[in-house]
C-alpha cells in the first residue's frame, strides 16, 4: 500500500512536496502528492464550512468503489470542516476505507490574527496528516500529550505534539505494515 495526498490548490502549493516528505519519514513508507482532482462538495451556506463525513463518502464513492484504488488517501484542502454535533474538526478519518482529509484553515496563524508562516502550517499539517493517516492503519488516540497520535483540542495543544509517534504508538504501526 502507499499513501497518496491530494492537495487543494487554496493551500500553498510551495509546501506541498515538503510536507509529503515529511510525513514519509514518519511513518517510514512512501508518500506521494498530486493536486487534487477532485471537486469538494458538501459546503453549507449557513455555517460557512464544508461536511467533512459528505467529503469522505464522496472519495469512498469515487476511489475506493469505482475506481477500486488501494491507496491511503488524504485529502489536504483549505476549506474550513465540521461534522454534526461539532462547531469545526481540524481533520476527519475514515479507517475502513483508507480516506482521511484535514484542514489547513485553523491550521494558519492568521486564522487567529497572527501572521503566517510557511514552516508553523508545515509543521500543523504534518502532525495532523500523518494523525488522519494512521488512523487509517488502525491507530487509535494516544494519552501521550507529544505524540502524533494525541487528540488535541487546541491549536496550542496541536503544537505541543512533536513531530513523531510514541514508541507505543510506532509499534502498533509496525504490527499494521506487517500484517498487510
Ligand atoms: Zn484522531
Ligand atoms: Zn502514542
Amino acid at each position: 500500500m502507499s499513501i497518496l495526498i491530494f492537495w487543494d490548490n487554496d493551500v500553498s502549493m510551495g509546501i506541498m512536496h515538503p510536507v509529503a516528505r515529511m510525513i514519509s519519514d514518519i511513518i517510514d513508507m512512501p508518500v506521494f502528492a498530486e493536486e487534487n482532482p477532485v471537486m469538494l462538495r458538501g459546503y453549507d451556506r449557513s455555517r460557512n464550512q464544508n461536511d467533512a463525513s459528505r467529503i469522505l463518502g464522496d472519495m469512498q464513492d469515487v476511489y475506493t468503489r469505482r475506481m477500486g484504488c488501494a491507496d491511503s488517501i488524504l485529502i489536504v484542502t483549505g476549506k474550513d470542516l465540521f461534522i454534526r454535533g461539532r462547531d469545526f474538526v481540524f481533520g476527519l478519518a475514515r479507517p475502513g476505507v483508507n480516506v482521511s482529509i484535514v484542514s489547513a484553515a485553523r491550521l494558519m496563524n492568521s486564522w487567529y490574527g497572527r501572521a503566517d508562516r510557511d514552516e508553523d502550517l508545515m509543521d500543523r499539517i504534518v502532525k495532523e496528516g500523518t494523525h488522519e493517516l494512521c488512523h487509517c492503519m488502525g491507530l487509535d488516540h494516544c494519552d501521550n500529550p507529544e505524540c502524533i497520535m494525541y487528540y488535541p483540542q487546541t491549536l496550542d495543544e496541536l503544537d505541543r505534539k512533536k513531530k513523531m509517534l510514541c514508541p507505543k504508538c510506532r509499534e502498533n504501526l509496525n504490527i499494521y505494515k506487517f500484517s498487510e
